[in-house]
C-alpha cells in the first residue's frame, strides 16, 4: 500500500514525496483512512513509528483550506511538553505547505502576547500543552466551542506529568460531537478510562 492509496489529497502527496517518504509506516496505513472517514481512534504506538504524520496528514486534509473565524479554532492537538508541541508544529508546516491553514503554538515559557494576537486573528489549529491552554482559557482568550477535532498525544506521558484532570476539563469545553484521536505508548487503566469517557466507538490500532 502506498501513500496514494490512503485517500490523501494531491497537495499532501506532493508534500509527503518532498519529505522523502516512499512508503507509509504501519500506523499511517491503518490510521489515515480511518481518520479521513471521521472516526475516533486509539493509536497505541511509540515515538519513531511515524505516528505524528499518522494524525497530522489526515488533519490537514480534513481542515482543508483555512476557514477559521476570530477566536474560534477548529482543531486542537494536546502535547505533554513544549518540545513535542514544537515538533508537531514543524510537522504541520512541512506537510501543510500547500494548504493555507493557520496555526498557533500555545506553550509555556514564552510570553502570552504573541499567542493572544494569533488567537485574535483566528487559527485553524491549536497545538498546545495543557497548562498554557488552561491559562489562556481561564483568561477568556480562547473559545473552544468550534474545536471539533481533538488529538491527545502521548497520553501516558500526560498521565505521568499529572495532566489528566486538565485534559478532562478541556474535553468538557469542546463540542460533544467531535472527532477525537488518542495516542499512547501504553494503555494504563487511567488512560483506558479517559478513552472510554471521551471517545466515541473508537477504532484501536496497535503497532
Ligand atoms: P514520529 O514517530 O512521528 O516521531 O516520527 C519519527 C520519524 O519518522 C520522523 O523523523 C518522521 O519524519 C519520520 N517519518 C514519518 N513517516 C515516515 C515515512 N512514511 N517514511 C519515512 N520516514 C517517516
Amino acid at each position: 500500500m502506498s501513500f496514494a492509496d490512503l485517500g490523501l489529497s494531491d497537495e499532501l502527496l506532493r508534500a509527503v514525496t518532498e519529505s522523502g517518504y516512499d512508503q507509509p509506516t504501519p500506523i499511517q496505513k491503518q490510521a489515515i483512512p480511518s481518520v479521513l472517514m471521521g472516526k475516533d481512534l486509539i493509536g497505541i504506538a511509540q515515538t519513531g513509528t511515524g505516528k505524528t504524520a499518522a494524525f497530522v496528514l489526515p488533519m490537514i486534509d480534513i481542515l482543508g483550506e483555512g476557514r477559521s473565524r476570530a477566536r474560534m479554532p477548529r482543531s486542537l492537538i494536546l502535547e505533554p511538553t513544549r518540545e513535542l508541541a514544537a515538533q508537531v508544529a514543524e510537522n504541520f508546516d512541512k506537510y501543510g505547505k500547500y494548504h493555507k491553514l493557520s496555526m498557533a503554538l500555545l506553550i509555556g515559557g514564552v510570553q502570552m502576547g504573541d499567542q493572544v494576537k494569533a488567537l485574535e486573528k483566528g487559527v485553524d489549529v491549536l497545538i498546545a500543552t495543557p497548562g498554557r491552554l488552561m491559562d489562556l482559557f481561564q483568561r477568556g482568550k480562547i473559545l473552544l466551542t468550534g474545536c471539533d477535532l481533538l488529538v491527545i498525544d502521548e497520553a501516558d506521558r500526560m498521565l505521568d506529568m499529572g495532566f489528566i484532570p486538565d485534559i478532562e476539563e478541556i474535553c468538557t469545553k469542546l463540542p460533544k460531537s467531535r472527532q477525537t484521536l488518542l495516542f499512547s505508548a501504553t494503555m494504563p487503566p487511567p488512560i483506558k478510562k479517559l478513552a472510554d469517557k471521551f471517545l466515541n466507538s473508537p477504532k484501536s490500532i496497535e503497532v
